[in-house]
């Protein structure tokens, strides 16, 4: 029988139920109950059939009212189904029960906890994982179900506090979601006026996490709008050096940054960014530049130099669009082109421009915490392919 259990145990798991019943118990008892329907309600688990499972646990749980193991499966079976209603009264009449002892007490308080937030009744559960974490019962379960409160709240302050708990529970590093944190709270702070806040969270952040990339793209842009080109350029220009990606992100503030500080050439800097970070954003902005100062088809040079090298849609639209412009007005080459650059706008529209690189959510806006997988500072601009040669490609294509 205990081979079987262990067969069951990671679909158990994944419906979050077993695995903690397992660390609760432990060796103390087996920690299994034996009735062959339990088992074949587990099986049906196994079988990815949930229904068959809620109506086995049901009959069991009709001949054998007391066993507090077949109400946790139905419980967290109903809340996987949608039906929170169902699991709530389920976990809420387990807890009133009075010869419940403190370890399934919590449980079912975590469980119903759980609950609520699908409910959306934030209050109720942050209420209920508060008192486990005094009670020191699923701690862990419970500070990171409050994180995931706060975030949603967007309480960052109390996010601070649990995440500090969480590191110092876990040994595993928060930095990077507390810097996201204090940055929250600099933004707050910029909403609000208070410019003096904003400036103490960035350097919270900072301090947390020195390489945080967002504190250091919005000390550039309010070192910028507060006067002051010139420290903005270079922090802004330890922004490309650090996280070469963003800098699609801060590309017009930069460049406004450079052209109103004292001895910088605007154009300069991008050619030399560009050299050392090719991206979209930077050929862009660049070509931009090389249009106004030196002209149309220097700036198709350019393009067309890149594009040898890498298969990018957003550099191809704005080189079909200057063909267009240097074609002759009405001429049939004019139209030809511009049939072309219908064709890649469109493509191009439903091409992303985000993409997180934890979960692979695809996004048009920069999203600092990502919608899907909830990590922070993950999604990240869609860098441009490189070119391949034929030989690679063929082999591309083989893989
Ligand atoms: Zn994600």
């Amino acid at each position: 029988m205990i081979e079987i259990l262990f067969l069951l145990l990671p679909v158990a798991a994944a419906s979050g139920w077993w695995l903690a019943r397992r660390e609760l118990r432990g060796k103390r008892d087996g920690g299994v109950p034996s009735h062959p329907d339990f088992l074949r309600g587990l099986n049906y688990l196994l079988e990815e059939q949930p229904d068959k499972a809620i109506d086995t646990f049901l009959k069991l749980a009709e001949v054998d009212g007391e066993t507090v193991e077949t109400h946790l499966a139905l419980g967290s079976l109903f809340r996987r189904r949608g039906e929170v209603d169902r699991a709530i009264r389920i976990h809420q009449n387990l807890i009133a029960r009075k010869n419940l002892g403190p370890d399934l007490r919590g449980f079912a308080l975590y469980e119903l906890g759980q609950d609520y937030m699908r409910a959306g009744l934030l209050d109720r559960a942050e209420g209920l994982f508060q008192e486990l974490v005094e009670v020191g019962l699923h701690r862990l379960s419970a500070l990171k179900a409050l994180r995931e409160i706060y975030q949603q709240e967007r309480d960052w302050l109390r996010c601070l506090e649990v995440a500090g708990r969480l590191q110092s529970l876990t040994e595993q590093s928060m930095v990077a979601e507390m810097a996201h944190y204090h940055c929250e709270l600099a933004e707050d702070a910029r909403r609000k006026g208070d410019l003096d806040g904003a400036r103490l969270s960035l350097i919270r952040a900072q301090e947390v996490d020195p390489t945080c990339i967002r504190a250091a793209m919005i000390e550039g842009m309010m070192t910028l709008e507060e006067g002051d080109p010139d420290q903005a350029v270079v922090i802004f220009l330890r922004v490309a050096e650090r996280g070469a990606a963003y800098v699609s992100e801060i590309l017009p503030a930069l460049i406004e940054a450079a052209q109103r500080a004292r001895g910088y050439d605007p154009r300069g800097l991008l050619e030399d960014l560009a050299a050392r970070h090719p991206t979209s954003a930077l050929l862009l902005g660049l070509s931009d530049l090389v249009v106004r100062e030196v002209g149309e088809g220097e700036a198709l040079e350019r393009l067309t130099l890149y594009l040898s090298r890498f298969a990018d849609l957003s550099v191809l639209e704005r080189l079909v669009d200057l063909e267009l412009r240097m074609a002759p007005s009405g001429s049939g080459e004019a139209g030809r082109i511009a049939v072309v650059l219908e064709v890649v706008r469109q493509v191009l529209s439903r091409q992303p421009v985000y993409q997180c690189e934890q979960c692979g959510f695809q996004a048009r806006s920069l999203h600092w915490q990502c919608p899907s997988c909830k990590c922070w500072g993950r999604v990240l601009p869609v860098q441009p392919e490189p070119i391949l040669q034929d030989s690679e490609r063929a082999d591309a294509m083989s893989a």
